[in-house]
């Protein structure tokens, strides 16, 4: 069935038809009132897993890895980064072998992010990882699990003031690795340092840090004046506060930064409480997925288009803003190619409405 809508960039009405996942024709119609915004869907570099399976399990099958593939289409999003967290090798490569065995969904799934486990052990900076899995960077470690990848672990989040971690920023960027600062206490210095080792990027910035800091020398606004990071922001309502999300893009600017959802394993679940990996996690009636008893996030409930219809409803940012922030910039923090709406372009795409309730997406 073919798509009618308006081209993003330039406004037109169009009719979009597609084979077999590929764009075979974009042509102009006639001007109608109700015609939604037609854009490629999202990217998402941190998405963990979805309805209850886990990137991180160690018992993880290709049937899992589909439905969270699949749940994520139903959200709007092209194509997403798995993102392997803090965990014991064995999981971890189980983990990326059994993703990266996936032919057929080598476009969906195009690199991987291993975040952790070479982070911060501190509470606040480490944010829900397990603690007993965190340690010291390891480039053999590391490189097992590229192996085991297949090469495709394109983006690792680490803490630049562990010990060794500055040579092995380097061995990292050596192979093509996007680094990026995350689940951090570090110094300024250290954090100046990081970049000049080859760091390009801030996880959640602003999250994974802890939750009181000295006022001018922390993680924040050392990586915020930083023109040579780009930041990634959970804009879930949860995560960070609207004046937040308004401040990191106006000091970044909107090329600088990249919106994530942090989808947990939980992302999708009913509202109650879960056992994952012995650890306890409360996903919330409004959504949220938290540590009980702590005031720690989880990672997130949502997905990817509810983060978009906020930077559109709540936080002021344009629809070609909030269409950088979700479907482009990260692709171009990865060196990853950008989809546009053309023949023998990629077919998922989304469909933008403004709505008497508020702006609102869809798959198209
Ligand atoms: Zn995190």
């Amino acid at each position: 069935m073919p798509i009618d809508g308006r081209h993003h960039e330039t406004g037109e009405p169009i009719r979009v038809a597609a084979t077999g996942g590929v764009i075979t024709a974009v042509e102009p119609i006639g001007e109608r009132p109700d015609l939604p915004t037609l854009a490629p869907g999202f990217f998402d570099p941190q998405i963990n897993g979805a309805l209850g399976v886990s990137f991180n399990s160690p018992t993880l099958t290709a049937d899992g890895v589909r439905a969270v593939v699949a749940a994520c289409r139903g959200h709007g999003i092209a194509a997403f980064a798995p993102t392997l967290v803090t965990g014991p090798f064995d999981a971890l490569r189980h983990g990326f072998a059994t993703l990266a065995s996936l032919d057929d969904l080598a476009a969906t799934l195009p690199v991987f992010h291993l975040e952790g486990p070479y982070i911060s052990a501190a509470d606040g900076p480490r944010g829900a990882h397990p603690r007993q899995h965190v340690r010291p960077p390891d480039a053999d470690e590391f490189d097992r699990w590229q192996d085991a990848a297949a090469g495709r672990i394109r983006l690792v989040t680490l803490a630049p003031e562990l010990p060794g971690a500055l040579a092995f920023i380097g061995h990292l960027r050596k192979g093509n690795v996007v680094v990026s600062i995350g689940h951090t206490a570090a110094t300024p210095a250290q954090l100046r340092d990081a970049v000049i080792a080859g760091a390009t990027a801030s996880t959640h910035l602003g999250n994974g840090c802890a939750a009181t800091m000295p006022r001018h020398d922390n993680v924040i606004w050392e990586q915020l004046a930083d023109d040579r990071l780009t930041a990634g922001v959970i804009p879930d309502g949860d995560h960070l506060p609207a004046s937040v999300v308004k401040c990191i893009l106006r000091a970044k600017t909107v090329a600088r930064v990249y919106a994530t959802c942090d989808a947990s394993s939980l992302a999708g679940c009913p509202p109650g409480r879960y056992r994952v990996w012995g650890d306890e996690f409360e996903v919330t009636a409004a959504g949220r997925v938290v540590v009980p008893g702590t005031p720690y996030l989880a990672g997130s409930g949502h997905f990817t288009d509810h983060g978009f219809e906020r930077l559109l409803n709540d936080y002021g940012v344009t629809l070609a803003d909030a269409l950088a922030l979700t479907t482009r910039n990260a692709r171009v923090l990865l060196g990853l190619p950008v989809p546009t709406l053309a023949v023998g372009q990629p077919a998922a795409l989304i469909a933008v409405s403004e709505t008497p309730e508020g702006w609102r997406v869809r798959p198209a």
